[in-house]
């Protein structure tokens, strides 16, 4: 990941109108936008801070706004959308694609791995009305982007941070670490190690304070690939743990399934013979009982036994 450009806002003392800031939404659920609205006191600093010229949750609409700063919720799903995107990315300074969406398509993404005309067709009566594109998109596959924040919803003090370091004149920091180094900051017992559960927190970006393993979960990767992931090893050992190739690709391929080393997996991975058993495939060679392997993706898909 390259460091994302300078502010381009001055340090904001120094300015004599406080910077524009818009929030605009494409194809998604507005979870994101509601990780914002949920800052309470800080939301309010920061409409102290910004003039927010488009925030649709918060009832402040006006699309075509020109804004030093631009953040971006959902996928580019539709034609409209493609177009859209155009007319944000020439009228704001500095543009943040924030959440899976944004950042790598998200779950809507999935339908790229399918025939997703066929999927429309069946769906609905009279598709052709269907204004969708054939793949939802990230923001940057369409325009350049200054920075982007992942996650199922973005994490609300990460996009605080930034705003706060562009109002400064700073340029934000990326986050680099793995879910694996909070969880050994926090003190966690590693769900992977003790309960063989396939846990993506090695490969993922940290951003949610290792928010599923805190809860006994294995992560899915709703924050997406780190730096330098070594998601070939990972899916080795999923296998190694029982799961049968498809069911590794899937634990990949979900709120970021757009993003690049995951499609790299789909495109590559093969699982490797056991040790020790030069021609027996995964299966075979598992260890794990079929009713093992449910209850291991029962409980890395979050839903308990109890639920
Ligand atoms: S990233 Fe998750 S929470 Fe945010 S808009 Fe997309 S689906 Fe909703
Ligand atoms: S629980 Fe997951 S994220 Fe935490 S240390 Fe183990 S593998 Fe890493
Ligand atoms: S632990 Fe993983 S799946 Fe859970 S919130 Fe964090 S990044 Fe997302």
């Amino acid at each position: 990941m390259t460091s994302p450009p300078k502010s381009p806002l001055q340090p904001v003392d120094s300015l004599d109108r406080r910077p524009r800031l818009a929030v605009h939404k494409l194809s998604s659920c507005d979870g994101c936008q509601l990780a914002l609205l949920n800052a309470g006191a800080s939301l309010l600093r920061l409409a102290e801070r910004f003039d927010i010229v488009h925030f649709a949750e918060a009832g402040i609409i006006d699309v075509d706004a020109e804004a030093d700063i631009a953040l971006v919720e959902g996928s580019v799903s539709t034609a409209e959308e493609a177009e859209r995107i155009q007319t944000i990315r020439a009228r704001s300074r500095w543009l943040m694609p924030i959440g899976a969406c944004a950042t790598a398509g998200g779950p809507q993404a999935l339908k790229n791995l399918a025939n997703a005309e066929a999927w429309i067709a069946s769906s609905y009566p009279e598709p052709q009305h269907i204004d969708a594109r054939p793949t939802a998109d990230a923001v940057a596959a369409h325009v350049h982007v200054e920075l982007e924040l992942p996650g199922c919803p973005v994490s609300t003090p990460q996009v605080l941070a930034a705003l706060a370091s562009l109002l400064a004149g700073a340029t934000p920091l990326a986050e680099q670490d793995k879910i694996c180094l909070d969880c050994k900051r926090r003190g966690q017992v590693c769900v992977l190690v003790t309960q063989d559960a396939p846990c993506l927190g090695p490969i993922t970006v940290t951003g949610c304070g290792a928010l599923c393993p805190s809860l006994g979960r294995a992560c899915y990767g709703c924050y997406g690939p780190a730096e330098n992931p070594e998601v070939a090893t990972l899916a080795q050992r999923f296998a190694e743990l029982g799961l049968d190739a498809e069911a590794v690709k899937r634990r990949f391929l979900f709120q970021q399934s757009g993003a690049a080393p995951f499609q790299q997996l789909l495109r590559e991975w093969h699982p490797k013979p056991r040790a020790g058993s030069a021609t027996a495939s995964v299966d075979q060679g598992s260890s794990m009982t079929s009713e093992d392997r449910d209850h291991s993706m029962i409980s890395a898909s979050g839903e308990d036994e109890d639920d």
